[in-house]
């Protein structure tokens, strides 16, 4: 297999789908080395068949809005792989939805999902609809609309949609309520991250962040640092910013800034509980600004309009918004004032030269697909828990989610290790996860 070859074979086919053939690109030539070294795998054409879905729905999503207006978006379901179990994997709801940005999602969960070691299968889906400055009715009505198409697709052995971005406990709970009504199935595990009183897992909302820091506290400690006291920045103030924050502040770091796309709340001495809890008001606001965080808090944030949390000065950076947030010209800023380290938490939080660029400048870097698989684990661990109809406290679940982590970063120390000694994460987590999906593909046969 040569990633030029292969990766002109695909940009024919597929053009313009910029995310897709990033993502695809950037796990190609991790793996290349490796997959050479077996026959077996190129005889079977492995690589051919792992960069294409299995399949796509695409489908008309129709509801009125408050103003009694009839709206039409795109809805979306990309089944990717299923080798080591059913597509798992979130709903994204954002106006710049396309098939690329979800085929690329989709890639990436398939080797996620098998870092986290349960048998869950990659997929993904959402819609072209814009959450922002919509009233929960019209969040509801939506949701309605959208299950009325997607609970044909689904099934708990089948594929288990879940949260991504702009789709949080309140959408789960309005897409839940209508697959039941649909389906008449009431404790299937269709959905993940439900509502604690109907299936849902104590800890998966904060499973993301927590997940995250976790696995930095893991990477830090191989090079005989430690998280607290580290001064770090996020980016977004959404569902993975705050649990995030919550762990990161709770492991002894200092939080220092919040980002939205309105620009960067500066919070010179640390993220306090009032403010993790004020995250969440925001979120539910719909009115997607972090302005409104300096607001509420005037003498402890400050807010910088139209700029990046990559400006504050800090140890450790984390990207925790959406694809691509961290260019070239962010991580050259962030090493010149100090920052030696970046988890991407976010799914392909950073571009390709923002990462060749730290990786050859000495930085820390850990990819999203390793450093964020809390969150899906965490929902395997929900699919279990309904399986089995009971409930685990916390700490039974933080304990395994602890242990996902720990496997996860084994995996990546296994994989990623350079003559020299140190850790290629990026590697490290692609090539564990592509001999796991590329094994059970071979022992299944050509289907
Ligand atoms: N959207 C999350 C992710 O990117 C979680 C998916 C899930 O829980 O199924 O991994």
């Amino acid at each position: 297999m040569k990633t030029s070859e292969i990766m002109a074979m695909l940009q024919a086919k597929h053009p313009g789908e910029n995310e897709y053939l990033q993502a695809v690109q950037e796990v190609l030539e991790s793996i290349e080395d490796v997959y050479n070294q077996y026959p077996e795998f190129e005889k079977a054409r492995i690589v051919e068949r792992m960069v294409e879905p299995d399949r796509i729905y695409t489908f008309r999503v129709t509801w009125v809005d408050d103003r009694g207006e009839i709206q039409t978006n795109l809805g979306y379901r990309v089944q990717f792989n299923s080798a080591i179990g059913p597509y798992k994997g979130g709903l994204r709801f954002h106006r710049a939805v396309t098939p690329s940005m979800l085929k690329f999602l989709g890639f990436e969960q398939t080797f996620k999902n098998a870092l986290t070691t349960l048998p869950m299968g990659g997929g993904k889906g959402g819609s072209d609809f814009d959450p922002v400055g919509k009233s929960d009715a019209e969040i509801m009505r939506f949701c309605q609309a959208f299950m009325l198409e997607l609970w044909r697709c689904i099934g708990p052995d089948e594929d288990v949609p879940a949260g991504d971005v702009g789709v949080g406990g309140r959408e789960i709970g309005f897409l839940d309520g209508m697959y039941r009504k649909l389906a008449r199935q009431y404790n299937t595990g269709v959905l993940t991250g439900k509502g604690l009183t109907w299936g849902g897992s104590i800890l998966r909302p904060e499973a993301t962040g927590y997940g995250a820091m976790y696995f930095a506290h893991l990477a830090l400690e191989r090079i005989g640092k430690d998280l607290a006291g580290q001064k770090i920045s996020l980016s977004g103030f959404g569902n993975v910013a705050w649990g995030a924050a919550k762990k990161a502040t709770q492991l002894g770091a200092k939080v220092v800034a919040i980002s939205g796309p309105d620009g960067v709340c500066e919070i010179p001495d640390g993220i306090t509980d009032e403010m993790i809890d004020y995250m969440l008001v925001m979120r539910a606001s719909n009115r997607n600004m972090v302005e409104d965080m300096a607001t509420k808090f005037p003498d402890k944030a400050r807010f910088i309009a139209g700029k990046k949390s990559w400006i504050v000065p800090v140890d450790i950076a984390f990207t925790c918004a959406f694809q691509n947030e961290l260019s070239l010209e962010d991580a050259k800023q962030l090493k010149a004032n100090g920052c030696w380290a970046l988890f991407e938490v976010s799914n392909m939080g950073c571009q390709p030269d923002a990462i060749h660029w730290m990786q050859e400048n000495g930085m820390l870097f850990a990819p999203g697909k390793a450093v964020n698989a809390g969150g899906v684990a965490t929902s395997g661990l929900e699919m279990t828990q309904n399986a089995e109809h009971i409930s685990w406290t916390a700490k039974e679940v933080d304990d395994r989610l602890h242990h996902i982590m720990s496997a996860i970063h084994e995996q990546c120390v296994r994989y990623g290790t350079q003559p020299d000694g140190h850790i290629d994460y990026v590697k490290g987590a692609n090539i564990a996860g592509f001999m796991k999906v590329a094994h059970a593909m071979l022992e299944q046969g050509v289907i």
